[in-house]
């Protein structure tokens, strides 16, 4: 998809409704209808007509074309795994929901052939996914097989249903808000390419499931429209086998194909040998190539090999997945036992940071009035440092940048309200009370484009707010 006019950062460049919506492969059990997750624990009941788990008898997703259809119930009707539910087994349905999308894409063929048609012209990556056995298999049992003896629809071969979840694999978007667990297809979003420095920005409406796609950055007339389907905070090594192994690429992006990653040394480790160079890929673009010293004249033969770099970080990635959410100390604590290994915005460090960026100020011991003057300036540190790895990788009007703006104001006022009480210069104030509207300006209209409900939208108000606030303080300024 490519660009036929100049766009703006913010400019809609797509607003559609899905094509077939519902649980992503490996969810949890949720509401057929509309997607709550339901746990033994909270009350849910069974549909009426076919058994399946709901959040209550009047969910408002019950009889819609992207909730619980009348079509579906009846076929799910049939099926014995529903019947055999038992309130304590919820755990025990969880696989059914793997084919529960594959379904919905089924019975459009005959309720709405047009949309099949448009569905099956998407990529299946059959060839390749067929030469998957663990991936192929896995299909066969928890789906194709699901589908047509299970659930009884006969009508279909198994190379459909294959197809089918080969297109969902490829081209479908993981939606909804915090917590829901669910993909859609969308009829023309599918045709954007994916860029590991991505050029838009998508969000999809609470309810309808509409998804709006912006520019982030400025595009120009005939440059390539991208987006991500890798995450942007992880390193090379594990966005590319992420791609290859879901999306079935190998990503020879501007990112990928620099050791550096654009100079954001996201996957670096500091030299152990010098402690001044940086160990880097020799070939980014070829998973298995050593990485070596950059410090060409203080040690020009180190070198390690892919797979002991691959054995480190994961050893280091298990350690930071073992961190508790909030536990602000145990991420210090991390933070300083690899300053001497990791590059300080290595990814496991900036995903490490930019937890900590939210944490400061919001959670119990640590709210923003209380905070001493040494983790404000920690927070505002934090901010300011992770703010240039995403100006390089989500640069623009991205969520990323426009929750860490509005965090990084936090601080900046705070310290700025303690300075005013302790009469120092006013210019000097003024010049600090710029940066902040600066933060607050930039986060507002990034933030304005995040659904109300949602937090980034609701942090996006916040930041209107305070600048109105931050205009009694200019005319307080203005008068000395
Ligand atoms: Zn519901
Ligand atoms: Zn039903
Ligand atoms: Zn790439
Ligand atoms: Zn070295």
């Amino acid at each position: 998809m490519v660009s036929k006019k100049n766009l703006k950062p913010g400019d809609i460049i797509l607003s559609e409704e899905p094509i077939v919506v519902g649980p992503c492969t490996g969810c949890k059990v949720q509401c057929l209808g509309c997607y709550k997750p339901l746990e033994t624990a909270t009350p849910y009941i069974k549909c009426k007509g076919c058994g399946w788990p709901l959040c209550s008898p009047k969910c408002r997703g019950l009889g819609k074309k992207h909730g619980h259809p009348q079509i579906e119930c009846a076929v799910l009707k049939t099926t014995k795994s529903a019947r055999l539910l038992d309130y304590n087994e919820l755990e025990k349905m969880r696989s059914h929901y793997n084919a529960i999308v594959p379904l919905r894409c089924l019975l459009l063929k005959e309720s709405d052939p047009q949309a099949y048609a448009d569905l099956m012209k998407m990529e299946t990556h059959n060839e390749i996914r067929r030469n998957i056995p663990e991936l192929w298999r896995g299909n066969q049992e928890s789906i194709v097989n699901r589908i047509i003896f299970d659930w009884g629809l006969k009508e279909y071969t198994q190379e459909e249903v294959h197809s089918i979840c080969g297109i969902l694999e490829v081209n479908s978007f993981e939606i909804g808000q915090q917590g829901v667990n669910i993909r859609g297809l969308y009829p023309t979003a599918f045709l954007m390419s994916h860029d590991c420095v991505p050029n838009t920005n998508h969000v999809d409406e609470e309810g309808s499931f509409r998804l709006t796609v912006r520019a982030s950055t400025r595009i120009e007339h005939g440059e390539t429209i991208t987006l991500s389907y890798a995450y942007t905070l992880q390193c090379t090594l594990k966005r590319r086998e992420h791609l290859l192994e879901n999306k079935f690429f190998e990503c020879q992006c501007k990112r990928c194909s620099d050791p550096t990653e654009m100079g954001t040394y996201s996957g670096a480790l500091i030299c152990p040998k010098c402690k001044t160079g940086y160990v880097l890929s020799t070939n980014p673009l070829d998973p298995e190539a050593d990485w070596k010293c950059t410090n060409l004249e203080r040690c020009p033969g180190y070198r390690i090999t892919s797979k002991s770099m691959q054995l480190l970080i994961d050893r280091i990635g298990h350690e930071v997945d073992g961190i508790g959410c909030n536990d602000v100390v145990a991420m210090e604590a991390f933070l300083h036992k690899y300053r001497n290994v990791l590059h300080p915005t290595h990814y496991l460090c900036l995903g490490v940071k930019l937890s900590l960026s939210q944490l400061y100020g919001r959670i119990s011991g640590y709210l923003i009035d209380k905070l001493s003057e040494d983790i404000l300036l920690r927070k505002q540190q934090i901010c300011e440092e992770i703010m240039k790895v995403f100006n390089v990788i989500e640069p623009g009007f991205t969520r990323l940048r426009g929750v860490t703006l509005y965090e990084m104001h936090a601080p900046l006022m705070i310290l700025l309200t303690r300075q005013f009480e302790n009469h120092c210069s006013k210019s000097e104030l003024r010049s600090k009370l710029k940066k902040v509207v600066k933060c607050l300006e930039e986060a507002s209209v990034i933030l304005g484009y995040e659904p109300e409900t949602s937090s980034e939208g609701m942090m996006g108000m916040a930041a209107k707010d305070a600048l109105v606030r931050i205009k009694d303080w200019e005319k307080i300024l203005g008068k000395f």
